[in-house]
C-alpha cells in the first residue's frame, strides 16, 4: 500500500529532529510522496532544497494568506522562475483566511497573483481558507483554475461547499480533523464526495504528531467509505498523482 501526504510542512520550526527523520517516519508507513507547501518566501530555497535531495520529497512554494504583505514584483518573479523546476509540483500554500490580522485587500492580491502564475505555468493549486470560501471559490473561478485543478487543504466545510470545488476541479484534502470526537460535517463529506475527489494530508506538524497520522486518516476514510485500507491507498494515491501530474 502506497498512501500520499499532500500536505505537511517538514521543515516547520517547530519540530525539534531533523526532516530526515520524519521523512524516514513516513517510508515505513507506506508514504510515497510528501508535498510541502510554501508559508512564507523565505522558505522557497529550502523547501526545494529538501525535495532535491530526497526522491519522495516536492515543493508548492508560495506565500500563505498570513504572509501576503510579502507579495511584490520580485517575489511574483522569483516564484515564476521556480515553477520551471522538476520538483516545484503546485503553488501553496495560497488563499483567503478571515481569522488573520492580516489586510483582506493585500490577502486577496497576492491570492489571486499567485493563481496567475500557477495557471500560467500549468500546476495545480493549493488551497488554504478560513471563512471565505465563497470568495475563493469566486476567484479561482474567474481565473479559470479548472485548466489546472488544485485541492481544498485542511477541508472542514460544509457538502455543499465541496461540491462546489469539485465542480470547479478541485480535490478535497481530508486530513486528522477527520478523527476528532466531534467532527460533525467532515464524515458526511468524505462519505458524500465523488471518490476521485479525495486525497489525504496530515499538515503536520499544525494538525498531527508526524506523517504516520496519514494512515489513521486513511483508516476513517475507508470506515465511512466502505472501502478496505488497501482500496483507500489506491484511489487517493491516484487522485494525488493525477491532480499533481506525477
Ligand atoms: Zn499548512
Amino acid at each position: 500500500m502506497v498512501f500520499c501526504d499532500t500536505h505537511i510542512h517538514l521543515l516547520a520550526p517547530e519540530w525539534i529532529e531533523p526532516a530526515q527523520r520524519r521523512i524516514e517516519t513516513a517510508a515505513d508507513s507506506g508514504i510515497e510522496l510528501l508535498l510541502q507547501p510554501g508559508v512564507r518566501s523565505g522558505d522557497w530555497d529550502k523547501l526545494i532544497d529538501l525535495a532535491q535531495r530526497h526522491q519522495t520529497v516536492y515543493a508548492a512554494p508560495g506565500l500563505h494568506p498570513m504572509s501576503a504583505a510579502e507579495w511584490n514584483a520580485s517575489r511574483s518573479a522569483r516564484l515564476r522562475e521556480l515553477c520551471c523546476l522538476s520538483e516545484v509540483i503546485a503553488l501553496g500554500e495560497i488563499g483567503l483566511d478571515a481569522l488573520l490580522d492580516v489586510d483582506p485587500q493585500l490577502q486577496e492580491q497576492a491570492f489571486s497573483g499567485q493563481v496567475e502564475i500557477a495557471i500560467a505555468a500549468g500546476l495545480p493549486v493549493l488551497i488554504h481558507c478560513r471563512k471565505k470560501i465563497g470568495q475563493v471559490l469566486g476567484i479561482l473561478r474567474q481565473s479559470g483554475v479548472g485548466k489546472v485543478g488544485g485541492i481544498l487543504h485542511g477541508f472542514s466545510g460544509s457538502v455543499e461547499t465541496a461540491r462546489q470545488a469539485t465542480e470547479l476541479g478541485l480535490l478535497v484534502g481530508v486530513g486528522p480533523v477527520l478523527l476528532r470526537e466531534n467532527t460533525r460535517r467532515l464524515p458526511e463529506v468524505v462519505k458524500a464526495i465523488p471518490a476521485a475527489a479525495l486525497v489525504l494530508e496530515t499538515d503536520a506538524p499544525d494538525m498531527a504528531t508526524g506523517p504516520e497520522v496519514l494512515i489513521e486518516v486513511a483508516e476513517k476514510v475507508a470506515e465511512l467509505r466502505g472501502w478496505t485500507l488497501a482500496e483507500t491507498a489506491k484511489i487517493t494515491t491516484a487522485n494525488a498523482r493525477r491532480i499533481l501530474k506525477l
